[in-house]
């Protein structure tokens, strides 16, 4: 008879696991995530001091301001941004196991770190935690929305209630390719509210979630839906944040 020890040996060899991040073998009794405990430990968060509503590092000797440069241009009903991490290794390669490698049981330990610190401050409870919605044949495609998966795992870790309000309109049209301008107004048609949800959101607190933060386009969308909905506060929440205009990391 075999112990249950030697059991799961047996079944690691015939079915090693990688760590996601850096490829090495993880101990399946230890390593819950599919993410060792070196890497884990390598996440960043964005270092201080940092821009008090989107969390932005503003760099040595400069004070918190009210908003800085990179969200002055956010809708006022985005009240606030925070990532959890830096989007750099192994940050990157999490979210591009979830979101295209099918790793859906990563939004475990990812949603975990955002429930503690990925939500902003200026977050009051109780909360609604609302996922950004991906297109539907996108997430026909993956079999899930990362965000979804995500924001059902913030939503236990914070004891809130996750409500699955926002729709977002099929686009024909990839945001890579047009020109900034056209981009804004893409994102701004892109999303509407949920008939059924309506009633909820009114006044409501809302910690909206989505995998990664880029310019916050797509967020201060979202916001400016759910703001026209009668929602009160919109905070996104992001699993880890790229700097597009920062020359060197953070
Ligand atoms: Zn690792
Ligand atoms: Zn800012």
């Amino acid at each position: 008879m075999i112990s249950a020890a030697l059991g799961r040996d047996l079944l690691d060899l015939l079915l090693p696991r990688a760590c996601l991040g850096c490829g090495v073998r993880v101990p399946p009794e230890r390593e819950p995530g599919l993410v060792c405990a070196a890497c884990a430990a390598t996440l960043r968060e964005p270092p201080y001091p940092r821009c008090v509503r989107c969390d932005f590092p503003l760099g040595t000797g400069v004070r918190a301001e009210a908003a800085c440069s990179e969200c002055v241009r956010w809708p006022p009903s985005l009240s606030g941004a925070r990532a959890c991490s830096i989007l750099r290794p192994p940050a990157d390669a999490l979210v591009h196991a979830l979101k295209y490698d099918g790793w859906s049981g990563l939004a475990e330990v990812m949603g975990e770190r955002m429930a503690r610190l990925g939500v902003h401050p200026g977050v009051s409870r109780p909360f609604l935690v609302v996922p950004v919605p991906t297109t539907r044949a996108r997430e026909r495609g993956r079999g899930y929305n990362q965000a979804r998966l995500l924001a059902e795992v913030v939503a236990e870790v914070t004891g809130q209630p996750v409500l699955d309000t926002l729709l977002r309109r099929p686009g024909g049209t990839t945001q890579v390719s047009l020109h900034p301008s056209q981009r804004l107004a893409n994102v701004r048609r892109a999303f509407s509210v949920r008939e059924d949800a309506k009633p909820r959101i009114q006044g409501a607190c809302i910690v909206l979630v989505d995998d990664v933060l880029t310019t916050g386009a797509t967020a201060g969308a979202a916001a400016e839906t759910l703001a026209s909905a009668g929602s009160g506060g919109v905070y996104l929440s992001a699993f880890t944040r790229a700097f597009p205009h920062m020359t060197e990391s953070p």
